[in-house]
């Protein structure tokens, strides 16, 4: 289990985060809802350990202290992060790319099992796995991008707005395959805009407003919350 205890960051002295508390389970899917600038990626990255601000607070994982270790030591702990933008190398092929998430020596030895469990999860980068990353559409890339985070074999994995810029049916599509990262006992953090589809697969979520987590609830609970669905689901 991920643990984070009255986490802090700061640009300078402009706060990012102050005092946020949160936990994510083992196959349980947990949503960040916030508006842009609320600290959403600011979060993820300083859990991740490449925050360029001034991080206080802890971040646990499985009873062990994660803070103060390298951004490669935490991924080596097994907390695997898909940044914003994704991030792959467009030049390389698809199973290049994937297998450049099996740099960590967790998931070296089972370097095969994680690929087939990757190629598994997302039939259509098993069809594409020799074309050149950049030739994908914006969903497969951002698939190739989770694969590449998966294939470090995580306990944790944590996403950034990973539907920005899909058409719907992407969307859709992508929603389904992190249900199915669930189904592999692995805990899920994401960080969405699209408040609908993510509450639609997630346990629970919380709401970060302005730095702070002002509310926490079960997912259902929240997508039928008054304040939630005119704030994040365009409710009037
Ligand atoms: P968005 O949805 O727009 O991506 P967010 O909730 O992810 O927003 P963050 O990117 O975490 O928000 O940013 C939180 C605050 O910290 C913002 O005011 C932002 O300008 C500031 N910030 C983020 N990164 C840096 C940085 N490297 N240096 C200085 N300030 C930063």
């Amino acid at each position: 289990m991920l643990e984070v205890r009255n986490l802090t960051a700061a640009y300078g002295q402009h706060p990012a985060l102050k005092d946020v508390s949160l936990t994510v389970g083992a196959g349980e899917i947990v949503v960040i809802l916030g508006a842009n600038g609320a600290g959403k990626s600011t979060l993820l990255r300083a859990i991740s350990g490449i925050c360029e601000g001034k991080v206080g607070g802890e971040v646990m994982l499985g009873g062990q202290l994660l803070s103060g270790h390298s951004s490669d030591e935490i991924v080596e702990r097994g907390v695997a992060l898909v940044p914003e933008g994704r991030g792959i190398f467009g030049d390389l092929t698809v199973k290049e790319n994937l297998l450049l998430g099996a740099y960590p020596a967790r998931a070296r030895s089972d370097e095969a099992a994680n690929l087939d469990r990757v190629l598994g999860l997302f039939p259509k980068l098993r069809e594409r796995q020799g074309q050149v990353a950049r030739t994908m559409s914006g969903g497969e890339q951002q698939m190739v991008a989770i694969g590449r985070a998966m294939m470090s074999a995580p306990d944790i994995l944590m996403l950034d707005e990973p539907s920005l810029g899909l058409s719907p049916l992407l969307c859709k599509e992508l929603f389904q395959n992190l249900a199915h990262v669930k189904d592999l006992g692995i805990g899920v953090l994401l960080v969405e805009q699209n408040a609908k589809q993510s509450l639609a697969i997630a346990d629970r979520g919380y709401l970060l407003e302005n730095t702070q987590i002002v509310h926490e609830d079960k997912a259902d609970r929240l997508a039928k919350d008054p304040a939630v669905q005119k704030a994040y689901l365009g409710a009037t």
